[in-house]
């Protein structure tokens, strides 16, 4: 995955409140007592390892390492393992959070975890970040496993780290362990459709509430933010259903077209350009921040956190938006874009599509079979159809936004389950 610098974290909203502050609206609206309330916030297990490792000089750096466990009410916990300089604590919370309410709102048998390790991947050899991804894994020997923790990608981190992961846990276990990961390269283990399954879901879950805002999506205009692996996926699969892509971005700029912009050839290009659309000439340059307020049916912010905050939410004119990155909308802005009559399919929801691939992944690693692309996504979009009507139920039945009745929905499924399998 193509690594951005991000905001520094002082700048964004802390994104542990941010989830918090939905929790506690979703639990309020549910009258969760207090001591599963307290349980649930309260992460299972988060662990710091201090990592030294030779560098290709010679000299030993000491890289810190982190894995947080937030919950495995529900079963085995599952979260991808971040390489980015900004990786700290509260962050890994955070994300560990919400893979608990992203597994348990598309009901697959996981609890959420997350993991990092603060370091610029992008400034180390192979060699380095082989020696970095090894040592981390060994010094959580203790924690993965397929029956107890299962990491993936995520920022700066892909198919190759993951590998080298598998490989190091395999060689503790004295034989291979494939399900110990998800995201493996397809000869590993890796599961047909994986690739573009979170961007599938993104096009399955815009699809479901275009139909219950009775958008014809024939007719209907799309901007997407970030053209990575999630938002070039999900255009293509929009597009191929009849969605018009009138603006794409990433890093390096922002391209408009109101005839819609041909996302083959925006996808070809990025592939024979190094993986960016910079010098793309399939539309006019426009800013990007200018691409979230275009007049549009439906946004897909699918590049990073915080874009929609306090300062832009009340320009928004999309009628409908649809995470693709986590955490996009700073829950500052929940109110404003609520209010603007503006229906958002919420991360926790809409790019499930990924967790749950990685769960079909698991599923053929331990059954020692392989399933073909078609059954892979027959599967995952059954999964997220349903999903969406669970939490479309909920946001009718208590009259609240669609992110807090995905709370809701994820909330009381592990509240359940933990009081079925009772404490201590
Ligand atoms: P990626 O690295 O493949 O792509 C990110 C894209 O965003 C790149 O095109 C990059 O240039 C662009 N970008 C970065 N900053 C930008 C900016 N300021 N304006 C416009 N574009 C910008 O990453 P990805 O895997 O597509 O992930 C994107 C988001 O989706 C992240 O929030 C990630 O956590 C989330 N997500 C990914 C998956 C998955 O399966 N890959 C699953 C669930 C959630």
């Amino acid at each position: 995955m193509a690594y951005i610098e991000p905001a520094p974290i002082k700048d964004r909203e802390n994104p542990f409140e941010s989830m918090m502050s939905r929790f506690d609206i979703a639990a309020q609206k549910l009258g969760l007592d207090q001591e599963t309330y307290e349980v649930l916030k309260s992460p299972t297990k988060q662990v710091i390892v201090s990592l030294p490792i030779t560098m290709d000089d010679g000299s030993k750096r000491v890289f810190e390492g982190y894995r947080v466990i937030h919950s495995n009410t529900l079963g085995p916990s599952k979260g991808g393992v971040r390489f980015a300089p900004d990786v700290h604590l509260d962050e890994v919370k955070a994300l560990a959070a919400w893979m608990t309410w992203k597994c348990a709102v598309v009901d697959i048998p996981y609890g959420g975890a997350k993991g990092g390790i603060k370091c610029k991947p992008w400034t180390m050899s192979t060699g380095e970040l082989e020696r970095l991804t090894r040592a981390y894994t060994v010094s959580m020997y203790e924690i993965f496993g397929p029956d107890t923790d299962i990491p993936a990608p995520d920022m700066g981190t892909g198919p190759r780290e993951m590998a080298w992961l598998m490989d190091e846990y395999s060689k503790a276990n004295g034989k291979t362990v494939s399900a110990v990961v998800t995201g493996k390269p397809l000869v590993l283990g890796g599961s047909l459709g994986r690739v573009e399954a979170t961007g599938r879901g993104v096009m399955v879950s815009a699809l479901v509430a275009m139909e219950k805002l009775k958008i014809n999506p024939a007719h209907a205009t799309c901007a997407v933010q970030g053209f990575g692996n999630v938002g070039s996926n999900a255009a293509s699969l929009l597009e191929e259903r009849g969605v018009k892509v009138v603006a794409i971005s990433d890093h390096t700029g922002a391209y408009y077209d109101a005839k819609g912009i041909d996302i083959r050839s925006a996808i070809a290009y990025k592939e024979s350009n190094n993986n960016t659309l910079e010098g793309f000439t399939g539309g006019e340059i426009i800013n990007n921040a200018d691409l979230l307020e275009l007049d549009i049916d439906l946004l897909v912010p699918a590049a990073k956190e915080d874009v929609i905050t306090l300062a832009n939410a009340d320009n928004i004119k999309a009628k409908l938006i649809v995470e693709g990155a986590n955490g996009p909308m700073g829950a500052k802005a929940d109110p404003v874009i609520f209010e603007k009559g503006i229906t958002v399919v919420p991360d926790i929801l809409a790019n499930a599509g990924g967790v749950t691939v990685s769960y079909f992944e698991w599923v053929q690693n331990r059954l020692g079979y392989k399933w073909t692309r078609e059954r892979v996504n027959r599967r995952s979009d059954r999964i997220m159809k349903e999903a969406f009507e669970r939490v479309y139920k909920v946001a009718q039945k208590y009259d609240v936004s669609l992110r807090i009745a995905a709370y809701m929905v994820a909330i009381s499924k592990v509240a359940d389950t933990y009081k079925l399998r009772g404490g201590y």
